[in-house]
């Protein structure tokens, strides 16, 4: 996946196009990320051992990969990414447009 935990993205499709936040899960079998307060659903929680008070809870559901972009700093937008070999050898993935490291 071009998204991994710790990304800043913005939401370019859904009922959330435009929100920008942190990539709180990745779940790359599924293609699929969760996004900080993007794409909320509420769900109704049964009180159990675990949770020991019920009722509605929101939370983050997840989000295709492929409807979110890697926020770019400069360009202050979602943009496109490519992958740089620096000269220590390490991979780093580049903002296509201004070439900013976002790694
Ligand atoms: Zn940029």
């Amino acid at each position: 996946m071009h998204v991994k935990k710790g990304d800043t993205v913005v939401v370019i499709a859904g009922k959330d196009k435009g929100k920008k936040g942190k990539v709180l899960t990745a779940i790359p079998k599924k293609d699929r990320v969760i996004v900080e307060g993007a794409n909320m659903v509420t769900k109704h929680q049964r009180p159990n051992p675990q949770l020991q008070q019920g009722g509605i809870i929101h939370q983050e559901g997840p989000i295709h990969v492929s409807n979110v972009m890697i926020y770019c700093d400069k360009c202050k937008q979602g943009v496109r990414i490519g992958h740089k070999l620096l000269d220590n050898g390490n991979k780093v993935r580049v903002c296509k447009k201004c070439g900013e490291v976002l790694d």
